[in-house]
């Protein structure tokens, strides 16, 4: 017997486009990758830079990070903002959002209801 197909299509993680200026690094599609990922992009800078260690700031649609980084370093960074505070770790869905409970914040999974604080 063939499964069943599953109706649940894979989340196509958004890649990111970098353009290197100088000693600055700009993710053109910054805002878009947010959208995708349903996430306030000011949340989600917040962590990459803390991530990369780097300052920078929003510019229009994009985000200026001060210092050279490559595409793949960059990417591997969303991957893991991706994993951390978008993905379901119990079912694996991506469908979540950000609730608080007191001073932490919780990801909820609109899947199967998991709650998981989040760093
Ligand atoms: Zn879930």
């Amino acid at each position: 017997m063939p499964e069943k197909k599953k109706s649940t299509e894979r989340f196509e993680m958004p890649v990111a486009e970098c353009l290197v200026q100088g000693n600055k690094t700009l993710i053109k599609n910054f805002d878009s990758i947010c959208k995708t990922l349903r996430r306030d992009s000011k949340q989600v800078s917040k962590v990459i830079l803390r991530e990369l260690a780097a300052s920078g700031s929003m510019q229009g649609n994009a985000l200026l990070i001060q210092g050279k980084f490559s595409d793949k370093t960059v990417n591997e960074k969303l991957e893991y903002y991706f994993k951390n505070y978008v993905l379901c770790r119990e079912c694996g869905k991506p469908d979540t959002h950000f609730d608080s409970e007191g001073r932490s914040t919780i990801l909820v999974c609109e899947v199967c209801g998991a709650r998981k604080p989040v760093k």
